[in-house]
């Protein structure tokens, strides 16, 4: 269809227009979730120095390699280390300090052996078994990250797991980058909130709490404005507020319909139209352009289309103005297998909403056919974790192997 784009061509043209926001410092409490903004090193050792892996005692392992249950071998205990504190004597031959898991191993003691090994009375210990080898149960200074070693680099997203690395590395604070503020406007004059009576002809504006969820979960922050009317005014005006935001997303009011006015308060305030409708079904009446440098998605109004909207075009462009590599900014693609037959008899590629979990031979299977798959039928939007990605005039019979895009954690689920 020469007046619409493909997806990547729309994608392409929305991406080449959004720029890295800035970065901003957390404390490291905040930092969960966050993209970091830099490279990020060890700024010591850890562990800090040698210490012991268990409790039990500290030796010279050439004094212990005979012992035996039967032939024990009688040290001297010269010390107490409890975790904490730091070695006061040296470690000669015949001796043993007692140690504790954590405490740093003295000088002289080169092996711990570990107390289940040992029967002790007042300041003498008995090996009654020697460890393998040398440097047995001793964990060696920097074996886990050393000093200047670099950890994480810029754009990685920081976990419960990197917290735990960036607070040994020694990094109270860091550098993120910051989350894109995003305005989400539904226009229409039939929106009632939720929460309110229906009247006649009303419908629930329920794009803007699935657009800001979605927002959400794509590491941005949501700005919801008001339902605005299908009044050139009350579009205009919406529109303006939202201006101190990184991004605004607006569903409805795109189409060709008498009332859609968003296009003309648009252009009439100046925007410059980067891409309007995309081959894509549900989500052809897509418009995006500048206003005053604002990124502007006008995303369509059924409930679906806005969401699958987002998720290929809002979502890239988030991730993008957040700092992340180029290959993290779309949804991650792979193949999975029908469990069932379907096909796409129109001319736009079709996103169908999948469910997408693995058999018992670790293959990923893809069903449709969970609810009816209409972009006003939001139901199809239920447990879907994917996308089935059909070329125009595509089709699959069951078992046929077919694109997906993975939007959430596949888990553990089997197939059914
Ligand atoms: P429009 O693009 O404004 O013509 O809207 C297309 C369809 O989406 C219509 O059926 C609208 O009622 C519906 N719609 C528009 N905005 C919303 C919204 N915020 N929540 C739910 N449905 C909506
Ligand atoms: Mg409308």
């Amino acid at each position: 269809m020469t007046d619409m784009l493909t997806v990547e061509a729309a994608r392409t043209a929305v991406l080449e227009r959004i720029h890295a926001l800035g970065d901003e410092q957390v404390p490291l409490a905040d930092a969960l979730d966050r993209h970091l903004a830099n490279d990020v090193a060890a700024i010591a050792d850890n562990p800090p120095h040698d210490n012991s892996a268990m409790d039990g005692y500290a030796v010279r392992f050439a004094d212990t390699a005979t012992a035996s249950g039967s032939t024990p071998i009688r040290l001297q205990v010269i010390e107490d280390i409890p975790a904490g504190t730091v070695p006061q004597r040296k470690v000669s031959t015949g001796q043993a300090s007692r140690i504790m898991t954590g405490a740093p191993v003295p000088e002289g003691a080169d092996t711990v052996i570990r107390v289940e090994d040992t029967r002790s009375e007042d300041d003498w210990v008995e090996i009654l078994e020697p460890e393998d080898g040398v440097g047995e149960n001793i964990r060696g200074q920097g074996d886990d990250m050393k000093s200047g070693e670099v950890l994480l680099r810029a754009g990685d997203l920081v976990g419960p797991g990197e917290i735990g690395v960036l607070a040994t590395a020694q990094h109270a604070n860091l550098t993120v980058t910051r989350r894109p503020t995003i305005a989400i406007l539904s226009s229409g004059d039939e929106l009632v909130e939720v929460g309110e009576p229906l009247g006649p002809g009303q419908i629930i504006n329920s794009n803007t709490p699935a657009l800001a969820a979605m927002a959400r979960a794509c590491g941005a922050e949501p700005v919801v404005l008001p339902v605005a009317r299908d009044t050139e005014e009350a579009i205009r005006a919406s529109i303006v507020s939202a201006l101190s935001c990184d991004f605004i997303v607006s569903s409805g009011g795109v189409s060709v319909g008498e009332y859609d006015y968003v296009k003309k308060v648009l252009t009439d305030l100046g925007a410059e139209q980067v891409l309007w409708r995309v081959a894509m079904k549900p989500g052809k009446p897509l418009f995006f352009c500048l206003l005053q440098e604002t990124p502007y998605f006008g995303l369509p109004g059924n409930p679906v289309s806005s969401l699958v909207s987002f998720l290929q075009f809002v979502r890239p462009a988030i991730r993008k103005a957040s700092g992340l590599a180029a290959s993290q900014w779309e949804l991650p693609t792979t193949v999975a297998y029908m469990e069932h037959d379907v096909d796409n008899r129109g001319d736009r590629r079709s996103f169908l909403r999948a469910r997408l979990a693995w058999d018992n031979q670790g293959r990923l299977q893809a069903s449709t056919a969970h609810r009816a798959q209409g972009s006003h039928m939001i139901t199809s939007m239920l447990g879907a974790n994917g996308f089935v990605v059909l070329a125009p005039e595509e089709r699959v019979a069951v078992g046929g192997a077919v694109t997906v895009q993975i939007v959430a954690d596949l888990g553990s689920a089997a197939a059914g």
